[in-house]
């Protein structure tokens, strides 16, 4: 052992061995450091919506603007009285019974809370059921609490709904939870209600809690409509996450919530560790609190923006068209969200590590996606697009990057 003080070196927490979240990865790195040797490159890469021209709604941001004096101090730990008002209202348009204030964690984005969720619940051993692909915080999280996270499919042919017959092969007695993240980052899909029936019931038998990350859920296309899991049944325990990330534009706001519903009568001790972890991080930023009880209420500008024509709408059918005119490039169209998940045909590209294919991508185009593996999808033949930036910067990406496909075939 090296226990010179001066050269002995500080190591991360073993903890954090398997934690992954290439989101912001080494390629976005290496992005930021292009960008500082003056390289402008163009970003598909985050669902982060402001600098796409997607602002939070002027009333929001006068809402919070104006109750700023009344922000200096803690809140509840749980979160501010209006705001889980405002929540539970929320919970019970979408056909979530019984929820009261107790049963709401505001926190510093959905993202704080899937963390306290898995710190709350896991004992090292203990296995939660993640979609493969997923939005890779899930499994961190899992992994990060000391869990285990066992993947189940989603089938592309199948327009990316999880495999039953998968998640069934995957439960064994050390199962507590599943995660199901509808709208889907990062395959767009929205699960019909019978197949959430059918992941009831697996729960049902097995004894799992169903975490619901539903982040998206008024980002449909299509006229299509969201149902969350948890309005289906009351004899399974729900836990329920959304936010004003993404629906209302206010990624930087920090601001989510996590709603406990169903069978909560032998979760109590649950319920119970869940508000300790809250009251251990005093409360969340009562500035983006403030903002819940606006956005939830009345007009919702989200609506123009996926409405056919709308801005959103017309960038995902925009890019989805180009994308599926690539060679050997096929995509499950998205019904929501902001991403399509492409695969890349194996035969026409042989890709071995897909970080490697997209940081050449990167070096070659100047166009900065992420590798589907980021995802914990196990082949190197997926990409994610992010269609937030305008038609012509989605246009000029979309032909680098067909420009760079059709020099990878000819190598
Ligand atoms: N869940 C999903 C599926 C997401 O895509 C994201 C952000 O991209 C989050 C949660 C985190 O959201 P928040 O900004 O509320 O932390």
């Amino acid at each position: 052992a090296n226990n010179d003080p001066v050269s002995r070196p500080v190591l991360k927490s073993a903890k954090l061995a398997n934690v992954c979240y290439d989101i912001r990865g080494p390629v976005m790195a290496r992005a930021k450091q292009m960008e500082e040797e003056g390289h402008r490159i163009i970003k598909l890469n985050i669902g982060n919506l402001a600098p796409f021209g997607f602002d939070a709604p002027e009333e929001i941001q006068q809402d919070v603007i104006f109750n700023l004096p009344n922000s200096s101090g803690y809140s509840d730990s749980k979160g501010l009285f209006a705001a889980r008002k405002a929540i539970m209202h929320y919970t019970q348009q979408k056909g979530i019974k019984g929820v009261g204030l107790e049963d709401i964690f505001i926190g510093n984005g959905a993202s704080e809370l899937i963390v306290m969720a898995m710190q709350g619940l896991l004992n090292t051993g203990d296995e939660v059921l993640v979609p493969a692909p997923d939005y890779p915080l899930w499994t961190a999280a899992v992994t990060l609490a000391g869990g285990t996270a066992r993947h189940y499919i989603c089938d592309e042919a199948n327009e990316w709904m999880p495999d039953l017959a998968d998640i069934r092969s995957k439960i064994t007695p050390n199962t507590r939870a599943i995660v199901i993240i509808n709208p889907n980052n990062p395959t767009g899909a929205l699960y019909s209600d019978a197949l959430l029936h059918d992941i009831i019931q697996i729960a049902r038998e097995h004894n799992l809690i169903i975490f619901a990350d539903e982040i998206y859920d008024k980002m449909l296309y299509d006229a299509a409509m969201h149902t969350s899991i948890a309005s289906l049944a009351d004899d399974v325990l729900f836990v329920t996450l959304n936010g004003l990330s993404k629906n209302y534009r206010a990624c930087g706001y920090r601001s989510g919530w996590m709603v406990v519903s169903g069978n909560k009568k032998p979760a109590q001790d649950y319920i119970d560790g869940l508000t300790i972890l809250a009251s251990m991080r005093l409360c969340s930023n009562v500035p983006g609190q403030y903002a819940i009880q606006t956005a939830l209420g009345g007009y919702q500008s989200i609506n123009d923006l996926v409405a056919p024509g709308g801005r959103l709408a017309k960038q995902r059918d925009l890019a989805y068209k180009l994308l599926t005119e690539i060679p050997g490039v096929t995509c499950v169209k998205p019904k929501a969200a902001l991403y399509l998940f492409p695969k890349l045909d194996p035969k026409m590209y042989p890709i071995e590590d897909d970080q490697k294919f997209i940081l050449e991508l990167l070096e070659t185009e100047k166009v900065l996606v992420v590798q589907g593996s980021g995802f914990n999808w196990k082949s190197p033949d997926h990409l994610r697009i992010v269609f937030l930036p305008n038609s012509d910067d989605l246009t000029d990406a979309i032909s680098r990057i067909a420009r760079f496909l059709e020099s990878y075939r000819k190598r």
